[in-house]
């Protein structure tokens, strides 16, 4: 009998696949947008706004003042009253009509959020951009149906609505929080984060070709404490806050005893659990997805991987290879699948924190790639031999690294992935629905996925569980906390 010959192994490369940035036309500075007009900003201030993989400024940014802000409430104050005062039909189709601008801009809105950002084009072009055009087709679609949507309670809007969103999904977020504010009827003012602010600018000329009435919607630039003024202004009738843990207390504390609405959608470290009849496959890809999506740059990222002892070693060396095979580098290519850090800022905490595992005892496997010589830049990394006590167990890394731990029940899968201060998302794989319901149901977790992470949909609902916040984002849920029930 003759041996079979044993085959070549097949390596496969790429040429690099470059998305071309040619065709997309940025001012060299913007201001802000107050009344339906750019302008220059009263304080005086800008800032730049910078490429995370080259290092090379894009443009010029206000940073908006108390000047400003009081401006923005004054002018948002006096055309609140009147677009509450369509009808909603009419409310209705200027959200429609936005939704079309994006997906009529929604290459160069996927640019630009690559370039601002970090994020592999992929990413921004099939996700974010058009899932934040889905979000104002969907709440387009609310307007004239709130009494539906609230349980046809008595409501009214809040009036003007301050929303502060952060760098990891600029365009996606500020979508989250206008599409549902302005189909309740209220007024906007939305500081982006100051790292990202280009597509709310982008978003803001958006606005005037939709010809929204000037002032329902301003965009105020700035940074930490553009957002603190913001949340203190007079005439602010509910703050919608997504970043940090840290801010999101700073915020609360700021407006207690003060008769203004507040949601908050915070940080996480969400636990990911692979049970042995899982198909194992899957879950890697799962597990790849869920934490390596945006460079783990994601509130809800599947940060905490929790794998049934029983395939712990399977999973392990599945996932090491699946990693071994993941592009980084240049977010404007179309093959890239892990794109720049978002700042020098972020990649320094995801540094100490990785040093921090290590120093604990927890074992490091970082993949081996050539980081392109200027921009922020971090490998996937696995972290194995994690106990629950260590901080990369614990904190929010917001990073490409998964810390793996294990777990031999049922019981103690949920008692681990239970055991955080957080409580924003968390995966399950498993082929059994039974044991799915049985889990998910015991999870404090505001989102919980089945054989599948990081999956979006204007249609459900999005928030968190203790410290990853309060308050519902998406779905008919998302327009309860932009109303007042009288
Ligand atoms: P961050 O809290 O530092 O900043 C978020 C936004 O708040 C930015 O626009 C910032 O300028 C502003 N800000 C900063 N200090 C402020 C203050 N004192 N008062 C008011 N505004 C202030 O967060 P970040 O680092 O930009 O974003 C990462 C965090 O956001 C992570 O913790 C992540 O989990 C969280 N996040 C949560 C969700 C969610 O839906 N739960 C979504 C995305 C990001």
């Amino acid at each position: 009998m003759t041996a079979t010959p044993e085959r070549t192994r097949l390596t496969w490369d790429y040429s690099p696949a470059p998305e071309s940035a040619d065709h997309v036309r940025l001012r060299d500075a913007y201001g802000v947008f107050v009344d339906g007009e750019f302008a220059d900003p009263r304080s005086g201030r800008a800032a730049p706004t910078v490429n995370p993989a080259t290092e090379q400024e894009i443009a010029q940014i206000a940073v908006a003042g108390e000047e400003d802000i009081a401006h923005a409430v004054q002018t948002a104050r006096a055309a609140q009253a009147k677009w509450a005062a369509l009808p909603a039909l009419e409310r209705g189709k200027y959200l429609f009509r936005i939704a079309r601008l994006m997906q009529e801009r929604a290459r160069e809105l996927a640019i630009v959020e690559t370039m601002d950002g970090g994020k592999p084009i992929r990413e921004s072009r099939d996700i974010d951009i058009p899932l934040a055009a889905a979000h104002f087709f969907h709440y387009a679609g609310w307007a004239d149906k709130l009494a539906y949507g609230l349980a046809g309670r008595a409501h009214r809007p809040h009036g003007v609505v301050a929303q502060i969103v952060p760098w990891n999904f600029p365009l996606l977020m500020a979508a989250w929080k206008l599409a549902p504010a302005l189909a309740c009827g209220n007024a906007a003012i939305l500081k982006p984060a100051e790292t990202t602010p280009l597509t709310a600018l982008l978003l803001a000329e958006i606005c005037q070709e939709a010809e929204l009435p000037p002032g329902v919607v301003s965009i105020l630039p700035g940074d930490g404490a553009t957002g603190a003024a913001l949340v203190r202004a007079e005439g602010i009738s509910k703050v919608a806050f997504t970043g940090s843990t840290a801010v999101g207390k700073n915020i609360q504390a700021a407006l207690a005893g003060r008769d203004v609405g507040l949601t908050l959608e915070l940080g996480g470290k969400s636990a990911n659990i692979v049970f042995e009849d899982a198909s194992i496959d899957q879950a890697v890809e799962g597990i790849v997805q869920g934490i390596f999506f945006n460079q783990g740059h994601v509130c809800c990222a599947g940060s905490r991987l929790l794998v049934q002892e029983s395939v712990a070693e399977q999973v392990e060396a599945k996932l090491w290879e699946r990693m071994q095979k993941l592009r980084l580098g240049d977010p404007l290519d179309k093959n890239t699948d892990v794109g720049a850090v978002n700042s020098g800022e972020q990649l320094e905490r995801i540094e100490t924190l990785v040093a921090a595992g290590e120093d604990e005892g927890a074992t490091r496997r970082t993949v081996a790639c050539d980081l392109p010589e200027r921009g922020h830049w971090f490998a996937p990394t696995l972290f194995t031999e994690v106990s629950p006590v260590h901080r990369i167990a614990v904190e929010e890394i917001f990073g490409p690294v998964v810390s793996m731990l294990t777990f031999r029940t049922q019981a103690e899968a949920i008692e681990k992935a239970n055991n955080s201060k957080y409580g924003l998302a968390a995966g399950i794989w498993t082929d059994k629905g039974g044991k799915a319901f049985e889990v998910a149901s015991q999870l404090q977790a505001g989102v919980v996925w089945q054989n599948t992470y990081n999956h979006f949909d204007p249609t459900a609902a999005f928030g968190g569980y203790k410290e990853s916040g309060f308050g519902r984002e998406g779905g008919a849920a998302g327009l309860r906390p932009y109303v007042r029930i009288s």
